[in-house]
């Protein structure tokens, strides 16, 4: 048995224990050892962040822009105080140029030359460094509100009820929490300061142009100003619309990939890979055509205000020129007004883009508003109380739900078990059987009537407490990416080695575990889909057995077993039921006769209610179904 200590991650016991075993890969190699070493002190310590979650919807002001950067005011103001240092340092340049000519050169002073010169320089590495600080202060505030961002939204998925996931698409989902928060990512990193700074720019660059020569500011401002605004009005217009049906179609290429993704192997066995592949490249190419309506635009936009850029300084040059033969301006002057002409435009241009990107924020902030608003269905109540230790007794009393608050699925139901009984649900497809499971795990609430463990009603009580008493074996077992003790131990991580060992006895899949490359440490893939279906639902109920939940709700699976692993399951079955009130889902009677009474479920109403040879007596549906089975029995 595998009880000695685990195979760590390169540990020194994990090396020692492989060369003793003889096997091939016995750890690092000597040699490499201290490499490996210095590798890993280069790694980021990770401490245990402190995430509080609380299972109630936090409510409040609606989800905008300006609530959730107002708690990062400061580092906000402190990001703008840069970006002006930067700007104004940036900006001093023709200025210094404008003196340094007119009292320097034209003067033929070289002293004045020589300390304008080095006042340039000074301010260009005084901008280099506040330009490093500034990279590095935004870039640190910007990671910290995306990354906020979304912790938010991911708890706030955490919170959400069962019905949320049935009714959203999980495509659209993922966009959100990519592409959406991608868009506001940007923003934060470069938009908003980006914005800032030119903004600003343009404001400095217009009252220096004012300064100079105001003549000249507004001669020049009329000519190029009305073209670059006609222009980037157009440019932001048309941008505005592609980019639009880009994010749209970009939801549409997540979405398709998701569920080829998720689907794989129902398209693999129907041959559906090459329509797969034609249906793919239809939404790409429509996304690419979105992208390329943006392209357009901009070709024409780029080149049109470079133009006009370009006219006004010929224009500067001719009428300014003219104004310093005439004496009305200096060299310098003139000097100076071309340099801040040519920076103007830039920041005209990169201003259209911003705009694009703040819509394009904008319109994430509206989709994650609104994801954000759903409150979920099932709601922890304001007063409730943690669920005391519970015996197990269940009652359904006069429940009445449907998905649909219009169409009910199960009418006036009442139902009670004692503690430590097992009752199998039987009954035809879509009759109500899983929908009563769903109401006991609280995964919906009823729209009348009440379910209570224990004469707590639900509702009344706190979910994590309730669910820490429940135990849900789902028909499809899910495993996740990690060893077979993560899985196993899913409920309780804290769980020792022997704990885990103990639930796979219990549940007689210990051997097989053992004759795995790393027992309880060897990886299992995505949905565990190296495992047989079998092991998976062996797996799971090693994981409802070492959870020890007072109350045990059990989806038998459908998949056909072979007799060995049926065996098995029947067998896990048996040490798992023990003691604990159940719900047993059963689609097989044999399944059905080991618990201690049956509810035949047909229509939304319990039909029939006894244990087996009650019902066997009664000539129903339990009966008829009995009689099948014998019946294929003896064939
Ligand atoms: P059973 O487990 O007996 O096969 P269910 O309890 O799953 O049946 O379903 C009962 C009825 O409720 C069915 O008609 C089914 O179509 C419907 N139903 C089940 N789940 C949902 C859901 N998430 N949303 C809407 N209708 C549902």
């Amino acid at each position: 048995m595998g009880f000695g200590p685990p195979v760590g991650f390169m540990g020194t016991n994990s090396n020692t224990a492989a060369r003793d075993a003889g096997l091939p890969h016995a750890g690092v190699p000597g040699h490499l050892q201290a490499e490996v070493d210095a590798v890993l002190d280069r790694e980021p310590d990770h401490p245990p962040p402190g995430i509080v979650f609380d299972q109630r919807h936090p409510g409040g002001a609606p989800f905008t822009l300006r609530s959730f950067l107002w708690p990062h005011r400061l580092r906000l103001l402190g990001a703008l105080i840069l970006v002006i240092i930067e700007t104004v340092l940036l900006q001093a340049g023709p200025l210094l140029t404008q003196i340094g000519i007119d009292r320097g050169v034209d003067e033929g002073n070289r002293s004045v030359l020589v300390t304008v010169a080095g006042l340039y320089l000074g301010a260009i590495v005084l901008h280099a460094v506040n330009s490093w600080v500034r990279i590095r202060y935004t870039g640190t505030l910007g990671e910290d509100l995306s990354k906020s961002l979304r912790i938010r939204v991911f708890s706030h998925l955490q919170r959400q009820s069962l019905g949320f996931y049935t009714r959203e698409k999980a495509g659209v989902l993922m966009t959100r929490m990519t592409s959406d928060i991608e868009a506001l990512s940007q923003l934060f990193q470069e938009g908003l300061v980006s914005f800032a700074v030119q903004g600003l720019t343009l404001v400095v660059i217009t009252v220096v142009l004012f300064l100079l020569n105001p003549t000249l500011a507004l001669i020049t401002l009329c000519l190029v100003l009305p073209t670059t605004l006609v222009l980037s009005n157009w440019f932001r217009r048309r941008s505005d619309m592609a980019y639009g049906s880009v994010r749209d179609r970009i939801g549409e290429v997540l979405s398709h990939l998701q569920e080829s993704l998720a689907g794989v192997r129902v398209i693999t066995a129907h041959n559906r890979r090459r329509h797969n592949v034609i249906h793919h490249n239809n939404v790409v190419g429509d996304h690419k055509e979105a992208n390329l309506s943006a392209i357009r635009a901009a070709s024409i936009y780029t080149p049109a205000t470079e133009a006009t850029s370009v006219a006004g300084q010929a224009a500067v040059l001719a009428i300014g020129g003219s104004m310093v033969l005439n004496g009305s301006l200096t060299i310098g002057e003139l000097t100076a007004f071309l340099l801040y002409l040519s920076a103007f435009f830039a920041p005209i241009q990169s201003l259209t883009q911003l705009y694009n990107g703040y819509q394009q924020g904008q319109a994430a902030v509206r989709k994650l508003r609104e994801l954000l608003a759903t409150a979920p269905e099932v709601e922890e109540a304001k007063n409730a109380r943690p669920l005391p230790q519970v015996e197990g007794a269940i009652a359904l009393t006069n429940v009445t739900f449907g998905y649909d608050p219009e169409v009910p699925i199960l009418s006036n139901v009442s139902l009670s078990l004692q503690a430590g009984e097992s009752l199998a649900v039987v009954g035809p497809t879509g009759a109500g059987k899983s929908t009563i499971a769903k109401l006991i795990t609280r995964f919906y609430d009823p729209q009348s009537g009440t379910v209570s463990i224990d004469g707590h009603d639900l509702r009344s009580v706190t979910i994590t407490s309730l669910r820490e008493q429940l135990g849900v074996v789902p028909q499809e077992p899910f495993l996740f990416a990690g060893t077979i003790k993560d899985n196993v131990a899913f409920a309780r991580p804290s769980a020792s080695d022997e704990e885990v060992w103990q639930a796979l006895t219990a549940t007689g899949i210990d051997d097989l575990v053992e004759g795995l490359p790393n027992g309880i440490d060897t990886v299992v893939h995505e949905r565990g889909s190296s495992l047989s279906a079998g092991e998976r639902q062996l797996l799971a109920l090693a994981r409802a057995f070492l959870a020890r939940p007072r109350v045990l709700v059990l989806d038998e699976a459908t998949s056909n077993l072979d007799l060995q692993s049926e065996a098995r399951v029947e067998q896990a079955l048996d040490a798992l039921l023990e003691g604990r009130t159940a719900i047993i889902i059963a689609h097989r009677l044999a399944t059905a006769m080991k618990a201690d009474r049956i509810a035949v479920v047909d229509n939304g109403a319990i039909v029939e209610l006894g244990s087996h040879d009650e019902l066997v007596a009664l000539g129903g549906y339990y009966a008829s179904m009995h009689s099948t089975w014998v019946e294929h029995a003896s064939t």
